[in-house]
């Protein structure tokens, strides 16, 4: 059925950069002028947030990247403490529906690239004692652990890169393979260490960007019990397109079987959205998209909402 608002419509999103946007622009997480601000997730019928702590390593002098990752931690803490009675961090399945309940945007976090955390698999304690739900083994450039998709992408996961994986796991971190290798990918995926998730990633298949999910890809993120979030970066959806073409991105991983697979991953605050989209505010004509390509209302409850919850609702 399509919507009629964004009150319709519930939202769960895997990645957004607003974090680090807010700590080096100033801005305020609570209203902004930026692609979402908590003022605007709170207009959804409910609404779940992944903020990633993310820096582009090149910017930042050796030695100095984990120190950055707290500030950005910091932020987002006060940022939430600023905005109590819109948002509330959450960990849980149960924490999520308690904001939910309370009429509040559940925030969840992550980070994206280990080289914030120094690549140690020490630092995993720290970061599951912040609740990070997720960690991307690598952003764009080339870290201790693994090659990526744009810098030696033949590279697949180093010895430390599996050490890493492995207390990740341990810790109930779950690993993001967006930017990583594609030998990278096939390592992870080797270590069977549970759910995969690729928090913002399109299908390769019709946009051939290394930055997205091939097939077989998408069929191990989904066979292992994890999620892949639509990306609305123009360079990953594949240029100037309209909307109909873009969800054809959807079309073709709900033809993979991935109907408890597909999610919603905007890359908000770290890309130029695509279909001339503004913020969160455009999401229900995704929504009104899909559901006029037949889409039945179960199955975009789904997509914007429970397969997330379930690959990110376990407990911490
Ligand atoms: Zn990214």
């Amino acid at each position: 059925m399509r919507c009629a608002s964004m009150g319709d419509v519930p939202y769960f999103d895997g990645h957004c950069d607003t974090v680090s946007e807010c700590a080096h622009q100033h801005r305020s997480l609570g209203e902004n002028g930026g692609h979402l601000d908590l003022a605007r997730l709170g207009r959804f019928r409910k609404a779940a947030q992944v903020f990633a702590i993310f820096a582009n390593a090149a910017r930042f002098p050796e030695g100095t990247l984990f120190a950055e990752c707290q500030k950005q931690h910091a932020v987002f803490l006060a940022e939430l403490a600023k905005n109590a009675g819109l948002a509330v961090q959450c960990r849980t399945g149960a924490d999520i529906a308690g904001a939910n309940a309370a009429g509040k945007v559940a925030a969840l976090l992550s980070v994206e690239g280990a080289e914030l955390l120094d690549c140690d698999p020490a630092r995993l304690e720290t970061a599951a004692a912040w609740g990070v739900k997720l960690v991307n083994i690598t952003w764009n450039h080339v870290n201790a652990l693994s090659g990526t998709n744009v810098e030696q992408p033949d590279r697949g996961l180093t010895d430390r890169g599996r050490a890493f994986a492995g207390e990740a796991a341990r810790l109930g971190i779950l690993l993001d393979v967006s930017h990583l290798s594609d030998p990278g990918f096939w390592d992870l995926a080797e270590l069977g260490l549970g759910p995969i998730v690729a928090s913002h990633s399109n299908a390769r298949a019709l946009c051939g960007h290394p930055r997205n999910l091939t097939d077989d890809m998408f069929k191990a993120v989904r066979d292992s019990g994890g999620a892949a979030g639509f990306n609305l970066c123009t360079e990953f959806v594949g240029g100037a397109c309209s909307l109909d073409d873009g969800v054809r991105h959807i079309d073709h991983f709900m033809e993979l079987d991935g109907a408890k697979t597909v999610a919603l991953g905007g890359d908000w605050d770290g890309c130029g959205l695509s279909f001339g989209w503004h913020g969160v505010q455009d999401l229900p004509a995704l929504w009104n998209a899909l559901a006029d390509r037949g889409y039945d209302e179960g199955t975009l409850e789904d997509i914007f909402f429970n397969n997330w919850l379930r690959v990110l609702g376990g407990a911490a």
